[in-house]
């Protein structure tokens, strides 16, 4: 693929209303999915149950709603896909591309100076029942890619060698599977979100290997991070966005993105700075780097 055309998504975990950072992960991801003339597709990744907090999700669409970022198609649960995940798991289990690990992170961390796992269970076949991880085997493959905003993104080695989870010793499915498998079955071809996530790609390209798809384009935007060079999370309590501020915080979002706004578009309502956002978009005058927020008033 040369350019985005079918459809892109955002991908909100219902870990907490939405923050500025995340504001800018779904604007980032409408521009890019809006300027190709792809569709936008919402999906709530809603299977950490324990991470999930009430209400959040519903708070999450009605930022959107209130933010003038318009999703087409139906919204997607993750939680409802988790048969599919399943079957996926199966197949590769019978493919002989997946083994039961039982380390525990105490362990894996006295044997390995980098934290990764040394995939130390790989020869031992034990069993995929119990309070065990499953393993996905490394490829022997180069999984550096191009990045849209990032230009080359290339790893450690032992990035690329490291076996990894793809369902968690508490029986949930790993992050890593359930985004592939989910991004497949759906059709998108381009995948915008937060540099956060830079180096879950080259994992992600390994499933896409092993899955035998072709991988979407990647576009991985600058990070928001306070003043003590934090980044905005969920975690350390980000202020949630409100939908009275909803002009200025989009107007905010879109210079954060490296979009020149004139002033004025400020007093627009949300829908009038989106379009004039799409209109004028320009990918190259995304900045690379994290940047430092700081507070508006
Ligand atoms: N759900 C993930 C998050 O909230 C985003 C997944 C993705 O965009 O690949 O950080």
């Amino acid at each position: 693929i040369e350019k985005p055309s079918l459809r892109g998504r955002f991908a909100p975990s219902p870990s907490g209303p939405l923050h500025f950072g995340s504001l800018v992960a779904a604007v980032g991801s409408y521009l890019v999915a809006r300027y190709y003339g792809a569709e936008w597709q919402v999906r709530i990744e809603d299977i950490d149950p324990p991470r999930e907090v009430e209400g959040a999700t519903d708070t999450i669409l009605r930022q959107l709603e209130a933010f003038g970022l318009h999703w087409d198609g139906p919204i997607i649960y993750q939680s409802e896909n988790i048969p599919r995940f399943k079957d996926i798991l199966e197949w590769l289990k019978a493919e002989g591309l997946l083994y039961a690990c039982d380390c525990t992170r105490k362990k894996v961390n006295k044997l390995s100076d980098d934290g990764r796992y040394p995939n130390i269970c790989q020869h031992k076949k034990l069993s995929f029942e119990g309070e065990v991880a499953w393993k996905l085997r490394h490829g022997d493959g180069d999984y550096s890619f191009f990045d849209q905003i990032q230009g080359t993104c290339a790893f450690d080695e032992s990035l690329y060698r490291e076996d990894f989870t793809v369902k968690r010793k508490d029986g949930l499915m790993a992050y890593q599977l359930a985004v592939v498998v989910d991004d497949i079955h759906s059709g998108i071809d381009h995948v915008v979100r937060g540099i956060d996530l830079l180096d879950s790609t080259p994992r992600q390209l390994r499933l896409y290997e092993v899955l035998g798809k072709p991988a979407p384009l990647w576009f991985h935007l600058p990070l928001a991070i306070n003043s003590d060079g934090n980044k905005l999370s969920k975690q350390n309590h980000a202020p949630s966005i409100e939908a009275k501020n909803a002009s200025v915080l989009l107007h905010q979002a879109i210079a954060f993105l490296g979009q020149k706004p004139p002033v004025s578009l400020r007093d627009e309502p949300p829908e009038i700075i989106i379009d004039w956002a799409i209109e004028h978009f320009k990918l190259e005058t995304i900045p690379q780097q994290q940047q430092i927020l700081y507070p508006e008033s």
